[in-house]
């Protein structure tokens, strides 16, 4: 920034001398309306985070915001023609919409939100899970068996996932990476001009913006991580199982997750590259630390409902069966 004001005397010095002074009016207007554009931006686009009130910038319009779950309500249906979707019967999938039943029943007034949808793909060796804003939310059966089924554990996923459709992530997300590709092409097209102006043609300049959007990703990660506990609080699941997930994480692969991340497309938030999102030991550290805010909600819910949560019955028969398969054809 302090670069500019050299460039703008500079200028200002060599258009006095080479310039007739209509042109030079002309350009000071063109520059002014520039400069009040900037604010203008800003002020139109910053918005304030809900449940969290982190301030944030939503450079979507609401009618693009619509066209992007339009966007997304497709590709969920690309998703659901390509990949084999566990039947509604399944007692894995009712393992799940009891989960998803017990979360949204218990928060539906505390976050005021349409139920999610959720479909489980049939795919084991792959943990990918996607919230689309459409509200809907597709996860692997890998998930579930790295988790062995667990109730809590399964409710600490699910419950990140309602977090990132409740705080409209991938709007947020979409807006900032639009943006900032229109930087990079800005970049590409004037490249020639741009690398002769000190101070700017270095090309980590211009790999800031992806870096920042990189960091920006993992505060979307964080509060996702931190209002998913709140959410398993209030529906009287136990909030340290959110920690516990995470060491679980620890353990994986990295061939495990998928490579490619779904938040440059808007379509939805992905876990995907350990770049984008926080560290699996730095999430454990801050949820840790979370569970002091938590605990007192969890308690609450607890003692209000005088323990009278039901658990899902059916899993044990279907880890059991699932572990006998393995006893036997030695699949894993
Ligand atoms: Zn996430």
């Amino acid at each position: 920034m302090p670069l500019c004001i050299p460039y703008f005397l500079f200028l200002r010095m060599a258009a006095s001398r080479t310039l007739s002074p209509q042109i030079r009016t002309k350009i000071s207007y063109t520059l002014g309306s520039t400069l009040l554009t900037i604010p203008t931006i800003f002020l139109f686009t910053s918005d304030t985070a809900p449940n969290t009130f982190r301030k944030r910038f939503m450079l979507l319009w609401p009618w693009e915001e619509q066209k992007l779950i339009n966007k997304a309500n497709e590709c969920v249906e690309n998703v659901l023609g390509s990949e084999e979707i566990i039947p509604e019967n399944d007692s894995r999938n009712k393992l799940m919409n009891h989960i998803l039943d017990r979360l949204w029943k218990n928060n539906k007034n505390n976050f005021n939100f349409k139920k999610p949808t959720i479909y489980l793909i049939k795919n084991d060796e792959m943990l990918d899970g996607v919230s689309y804003p459409c509200s809907t939310i597709t996860l692997t059966t890998c998930w579930l068996r790295l988790v062995d089924y667990d109730e809590d554990l399964l409710a600490a996923i699910l419950s990140h996932e309602i977090a990132h459709i409740l705080q409209n992530h991938a709007s947020e997300f979409y807006g900032l990476s639009f943006m900032f590709k229109a930087i990079s092409q800005l970049h590409e097209m004037f490249n020639n001009v741009l690398r002769i102006l000190p101070g700017i043609n270095n090309e980590n300049t211009w790999m800031r913006p992806l870096i920042y959007l990189q960091k920006h990703s993992q505060i979307l990660e964080r509060e996702a991580d931190l209002l998913g506990q709140e959410i398993m609080a209030h529906a009287g699941y136990d909030p340290a199982k959110a920690i516990e997930l995470w060491e679980l994480m620890c353990n994986v692969t990295s061939t495990q997750v998928p490579d490619e991340s779904h938040h440059d497309d808007g379509h939805g938030v992905r876990h995907s590259s350990e770049s984008s999102h926080p560290s699996k030991e730095q999430r454990v550290k801050y949820l840790t630390e979370n569970l002091i805010n938590v605990q007192k909600i969890y308690d609450k819910t607890i003692t209000d409902n005088n323990k009278n949560f039901k658990s899902f019955k059916c899993d044990l028969g279907l880890r059991r069966l699932e572990l006998t398969i393995y006893a036997i054809f030695g699949i894993h």
